[in-house]
């Protein structure tokens, strides 16, 4: 229809209003929002000024959509790397500084060749050094105990976190729906 519309993602909000996810933030391109929009699952809350055309129909761009029906978050979070980094803020548990993804690794705080397991309640986010440095040994052995005793986070608390990480696109319109309960806490 127009050249360019990948520009124009619309931000994808819940029926409660609150984002489906924040990090990664849930958006659509445009396409999707358009047809959702067609078949009524969605609410346009928020337009961009760009339209599109076609020889039957002329619209704004949805910006902000709502879900007319409301989609309950998963109750038991995936165990999936991307979950335990967010879980610990994306910080190592050793030694307290916050990386970037890449520059984090799992540490098994009871190291597999003692019996560790690969759970919730076993893995911590640790950086390059810090795994290297406690190796297989068990906490007491190297004095480094986790920041935050590991443990299987909920869904909201992911959430949560989630909402710390400002995303890397950040329409005007979409604001006020990322940002208004922060704002009331300051
Ligand atoms: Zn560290």
């Amino acid at each position: 229809m127009f050249e360019g519309g990948y520009n124009y993602p619309a931000l994808v909000l819940n029926a409660d209003f609150r984002p489906l996810s924040y990090f990664p933030l849930s958006t659509w391109n445009w396409q999707d929002a358009v047809k959702a929009v067609f078949l009524d699952r969605v609410s346009v809350l928020s337009e961009y000024e760009r339209e599109v055309h076609s020889p039957s129909f002329s619209m704004r761009l949805p910006s902000v959509i709502a879900l007319r029906d409301f989609i309950p978050s998963a109750r038991m979070p995936a165990f999936t790397r991307f979950n335990v980094f967010l879980r610990d803020c994306f910080t190592c548990q050793y030694c307290n500084s916050r990386r970037p993804a890449p520059e984090l690794t799992f540490d098994h705080v009871i190291p597999r060749a003692k019996g560790g397991r690969t759970t919730w309640e076993n893995v911590v986010t640790a950086c390059g050094v810090c795994n290297l440095r406690k190796g297989s040994k068990l906490p007491k052995e190297c004095h480094m105990f986790p920041r935050n005793a590991p443990r299987r986070p909920t869904s909201w608390e992911l959430q949560d976190r989630g909402r710390g990480f400002p995303p890397n696109f950040l329409h005007e319109s979409w604001r006020d729906f990322l940002y208004w309960d922060s704002e009331l806490e300051s």
